[in-house]
């Protein structure tokens, strides 16, 4: 298979490396969509390395065993490789797992860890099956893009009784006001982009600030 790699600052190029075997619950996933997301400042500095990419969705290539998902399935892939037996995988929050598998030992040196490549392998449990109806380009957003602020929200109980206030709008600041407003929050924010804040302005927030603006000031005639 083919996938990308960053050889040194502003250079990057593809390569052809075997392709990854699934092995026990681990399936491989054909990449249709992978978010870029550090990776653009590893290409900028040159110190981005081999396996780029941490989010992608993409369609179940193959399995070696019968489990959760199929071949065929469209799946969103969750970052990187959590035991999923610890107290802090089996309730949900595998991005904190501190027993996480080494991927090198378990392959034996194996291909498949990046999502900037052709095919990878994945636990079938941290393949989300994507609805009918919703994009693979939709779906790549559930990771970085969507995902920190859907679970802030989620426990702070964000309604429409709510204002929030996101300061940077880059693509989580970006995921945030469509997590708020799809809440029926009041989104205010702030960034000095003018590109940043027209998207913020399009998807729904009701000002956006530059920092350096007397904002308190203006919040309170508003109010
Ligand atoms: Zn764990
Ligand atoms: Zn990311």
């Amino acid at each position: 298979m083919k996938k990308a790699v960053i050889e040194s600052a502003g250079r990057a190029a593809v390569i052809d490396v075997p392709d990854p075997e699934p092995r026990q619950n681990w399936v491989v996933v054909e990449v249709k969509v992978a978010p870029m997301c550090t990776e653009y400042k590893g290409f900028v500095s040159g110190a981005g390395g081999s396996n780029l990419g941490h989010e992608a969705s993409g369609v179940v290539a193959a399995v070696a065993q019968p489990g959760r998902v199929q071949v065929g399935d469209r799946v969103v892939v969750m970052p990187q490789y959590p035991c999923g037996r610890c107290d802090l995988c089996v309730s949900g929050e595998y991005i904190h797992c501190e027993s996480i598998v080494d991927f090198s030992s378990f392959t034996e040196g194996g291909e498949g860890r990046a999502t900037m490549a052709q095919y990878l392998l994945k636990h079938d449990w941290l393949l989300p099956v994507i609805p009918e109806g919703v994009s693979l380009e939709h779906g790549a957003m559930a990771c970085c893009g969507l995902g920190p602020s859907f679970g802030a929200f989620e426990g702070m109980g964000v309604d429409a009784f709510h204002t929030v206030l996101i300061t940077g709008l880059g693509p989580v600041g970006l995921g945030a006001v469509i997590n708020a407003r799809h809440r029926g929050a009041r989104v205010l924010a702030v960034d000095s982009n003018p590109w940043r804040a027209a998207r913020a302005l399009e998807l729904g927030a009701e000002e956006v600030f530059a920092p350096g603006e007397q904002v308190l000031t203006e919040l309170r005639h508003r109010t």
